[in-house]
């Protein structure tokens, strides 16, 4: 990792986690042209200070906030990375998350904001639309806001309010502490509160992964490639990087995630029409729609929230060369005898005893795996027509005893003809 010097203005490098404590930047690119970049600050100082670009007040102002609060390196994304090495970018993308964790303090630095009243701040602050500043705003320990003129008007825990107002992240992602730190815990064996958590890792593993992509599900990047990218530490997962794979890295960032969690809330996007209808559909590229194709399909809105708490780790997804396969709650449906119903481990956050549930039709049956390809049903705000699949307890379609195992099998699900995942209503007896 290399670190930038806030007195001498020089470049250091530091190999594997010996490292000197260092503040962190968080800001929006400017055009790249204006930024301080390596070579600018490899020149030298004076010619660095005399290079006139826009973007050298903001590094000198940051390395100025730094060395007043008494750290002597700042890692600023712009003039820290060899954008030039192939092998350097891809490792410090893998690593940056883990830089934002480790940083002593991380200065988001909110550059259209000229106020310093907080209630001003709104999601049409460009530092909140952007994909790489979700991670820079939930990985540091502490992170403090700046306005245009580097004033500064609180920090994330004050803020959280706000925060969460206008990213749609629960505040607790913001002012989640250590048992040690807790004062609710009275002794060794208590639990603490619910913001206590052993680490960060954990307290994002809180979040099922479709809460996760919620959360990026209206940011943007400027490389089709990024909107993966920028998620690897929410995550937990690697990736080579591939630059010219466009939103394929998104399916290979989905494939990693199966690898690592059960959590199955990972197949409860909603595709859209205007999805549907994108050249990539027409062309065919189905396994695209076994998984979501952007974490704009993850938007909230779309889909029945789910709940977080005690979600219920399903099984591994198995990624295979026809599809994926799982093993899921299977159920008849009795309003439309030529679906089936897939219930999934998750619960709505309205109705802890609902479910969201795929719909399949069924292609072929062994003992042990039945096959079905997934049904897409046009959401109802779209065509008032459309199936919705109301399942509850009621219709005796999807009953205790279908839970305790019966009815419990492996599914394949098969590159699906018309693509599609829809939620219904799925209410069952636990
Ligand atoms: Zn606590």
């Amino acid at each position: 990792m290399r670190l930038l010097h806030t007195e001498k203005l020089e470049l250091t490098s530091f190999l594997g986690e010996e490292r000197p404590k260092y503040a962190i930047l968080s800001h929006t690119w400017g055009d790249p042209e204006d930024e301080i970049l390596l070579g600018d600050v490899q020149s030298g100082r004076s010619r660095l200070l005399a290079c006139g670009k826009p973007g050298l007040p903001k590094l000198l102002k940051a390395a100025e906030v730094a060395r007043d609060s008494g750290l002597e390196y700042i890692w600023i994304d712009t003039c820290c990375i060899d954008k030039s090495s192939s092998a350097e970018l891809s490792e410090a993308i893998n690593s940056m998350f883990a830089w934002y964790a480790s940083s002593t303090v991380c200065y988001a630095y909110i550059s259209d904001f000229e106020s310093t009243d907080p209630d001003l701040l709104s999601n049409s602050n460009r530092w909140f639309t952007r994909g790489w500043t979700l991670q820079e705003l939930i990985a540091p320990p502490v992170v403090e806001f700046y306005n245009k003129d580097w004033v500064s008007f609180g920090n994330r825990e004050s803020l959280r309010s706000e925060l969460s107002s206008i990213t749609g992240i629960e505040a607790l992602v913001f002012v989640w502490h250590l048992p040690s730190q807790c004062s609710l815990a009275l002794s060794e064996e208590e639990s603490g509160c619910d913001l206590c958590h052993v680490d960060l890792a954990e307290m994002l593993d809180s979040f099922s992964v479709a809460t996760r992509m919620s959360w990026a599900a209206r940011r943007r990047t400027t490389r089709p490639e990024d909107a993966a990218h920028s998620l690897l530490g929410l995550f937990h997962v690697n990736m080579p990087l591939l630059y010219g794979e466009g939103q394929n890295a998104f399916q290979r960032l989905q494939h990693e995630i199966i690898r690592k969690s059960t959590d199955q809330s990972i197949l409860t996007f909603t595709v859209k029409r205007d999805h549907l209808m994108s050249a990539r559909f027409r062309l065919g590229n189905p396994l695209h729609f076994l998984f979501a194709g952007s974490p704009s399909w993850f938007e909230p809105g779309l889909q029945p929230p789910l709940t977080d708490k005690n979600f219920r780790p399903g099984t591994p997804i198995l990624l295979l060369s026809s599809g994926i396969q799982l093993e899921v709650h299977i159920a008849p449906c009795t309003s439309h005898p030529h679906f089936s119903i897939a219930v999934l481990s998750c619960s709505s956050k309205a109705d802890a005893l609902s479910s969201p549930a795929l719909i399949l039709w069924e292609v072929s049956r062994s003992t042990t795996i039945r096959s079905f390809k997934r049904m897409w049903i046009v959401p109802r705000e779209e065509c008032p027509e459309a199936l919705v699949f109301h399942v509850n307890a009621g219709t005796g379609i999807v009953r205790g005893q279908s839970l305790s195992g019966e009815w419990k099998m492996q599914v394949k699900l098969l590159l699906p003809p018309h693509p599609g995942l829809w939620l219904v209503d799925c209410k069952h007896v636990r």
